[in-house]
């Protein structure tokens, strides 16, 4: 998995940089959807049962009918596809599971070889969905994933201090 730093960082800019002002308060409540699929590496079927194209669309079915806090199950839903997207561009996603049981995957890297030559590669496609996603052992949050997890709740602590000292005066 992308760790969760880059699950977190990446559609906290972009939700940060396309929304108005007055949502980003939601922006920063809503930020643990941005990881919440993970949940499913406790559940087994990790990849599958809450790494699909169905979740975020569930989430956004309450838009259609409800006119005020429409913005909350957008973002909501913003994230949970963030998520998806990025996995699947780190070793896939069962994106229409439970009805097609095969990986979704985008493979796109620039490297640099030995010989100092620049190698391009572009690759996408379905894939089995191999036990080792299924189990998930040994993937939750890599050690440079949980420092940025720690950067994030620093901030929230700086927040939420100016936010205390704010309704103070
Ligand atoms: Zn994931």
């Amino acid at each position: 998995m992308p760790n969760w730093s880059i699950h977190l960082i990446v559609p906290l800019l972009a939700l940060l940089i396309a929304s108005r002002k007055e949502n980003h308060k939601y922006i920063l409540l809503l930020l643990p959807f941005a990881v919440l699929p993970d949940l499913d590496t406790l559940l087994a079927q990790h990849r599958a049962l809450l790494h699909n194209i169905f979740l975020p669309l569930i989430v956004l079915i309450p838009v259609l009918f409800i006119k005020e806090k429409k913005t909350l199950f957008m973002i909501a839903s913003a994230y949970l596809a963030s998520h998806v997207l990025l996995d699947m561009f780190q070793g896939g996603v069962v994106l229409f599971y439970p009805f097609y049981n095969e990986m979704a995957f985008v493979d796109a890297s620039l490297q640099l070889s030995k010989g100092n030559e620049l190698l391009w590669t572009f690759d996408y496609g379905f894939t089995d969905y191999a036990a080792g996603w299924e189990t998930a052992y040994g993937y939750i949050t890599d050690s440079a994933g949980t420092g940025a997890m720690f950067f994030v709740f620093l901030a929230y602590i700086c927040i939420s201090y100016r936010n205390w000292q704010e309704r103070r005066h």
